[in-house]
């Protein structure tokens, strides 16, 4: 018997995905599919993301795009010098790790910088989503690698919603480059795991090696092939 716990992909939520009950006679012709991955830190959502992208996805990483639009001399680099101070620049660079050291203490400081970087990765999430569909056409498929796809309410911008959770301990012991203290603070401020698990249409289980990652990653995009062939007319 299969372990319920070991087989940690949940079956799609039955939303509008399976409208069409037209029996056997797929869709020969999907649209473009875009899903968005989130999970808590360093559970292995890029990891994940990137065997999307092995399996023919396109990848946006929400990470990356929140490192672009801080760079000097931008205008989220002028507001956030202004709000938080020039202690957070080291050679006139934003030090993230100083940046992070400021609002991961303060939740309103926190509330601050998101509200100035927020708006501009999600606009520049839908760039790169056009400039892929323009590139690759309308049927392509993209995964949006977003820590905060949830709480940013970014999740309206994709078909379906994947989660990767990973237990606390596994997590410390994969992400040794941030202090112990730093991941806790980090996770005590982000949506409960619990709470993304509900939002979510696939949950991966990232607690075994890279295998077993790959395998549901595996699952989960033949599963969406089949919902996209049948349900999205
Ligand atoms: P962050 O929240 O910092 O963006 P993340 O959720 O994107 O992190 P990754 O960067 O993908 O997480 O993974 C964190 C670390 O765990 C990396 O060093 C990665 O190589 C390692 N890792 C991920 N999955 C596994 C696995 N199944 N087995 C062993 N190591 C793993």
């Amino acid at each position: 018997m299969v372990d319920r716990f070991l087989f940690q992909i949940q079956q799609p939520k039955m939303k509008e995905i399976w409208h069409n009950e037209c029996g056997d006679i797929w869709d020969k012709n999907p649209k473009c599919l875009i899903i968005g991955i989130t999970g808590s830190i360093g559970s292995g959502k890029t990891t994940a993301a990137k065997l999307f992208s092995k399996h023919g996805y396109n990848r946006i990483d929400a990470d990356e795009i929140g490192h672009q639009i801080i760079t000097k001399n931008s205008a989220a680099y002028k507001r956030i010098i202004n709000k938080f101070g020039i202690g957070i620049l080291d050679k006139n660079n934003i030090n993230r790790n100083r940046l992070g050291d400021v609002v991961f203490n303060d939740n309103s400081k926190l509330k601050e910088l998101n509200s100035i970087t927020h708006p501009l990765i999600i606009n520049e999430i839908k760039n790169q989503i056009k400039k892929i569909k323009q590139k690759c056409g309308n049927k392509t498929k993209i995964v949006i690698d977003a820590p905060l796809l949830l709480e940013t309410k970014t999740e309206n911008l994709v078909d379906n919603v994947v989660v990767v959770r990973c237990d606390k301990k596994n997590i410390l012991k994969r992400n040794k480059k941030y202090p112990r203290e730093k991941i806790e603070r980090i996770l005590k401020l982000q949506m409960p795991l619990d709470e993304k698990i509900k939002r979510a249409d696939f949950v991966i289980d990232n607690n075994k090696d890279l295998g077993h990652l790959e395998k549901q990653v595996k699952d989960v995009i033949e599963k969406l092939d089949m919902i996209n062939r049948r349900g999205k007319k």
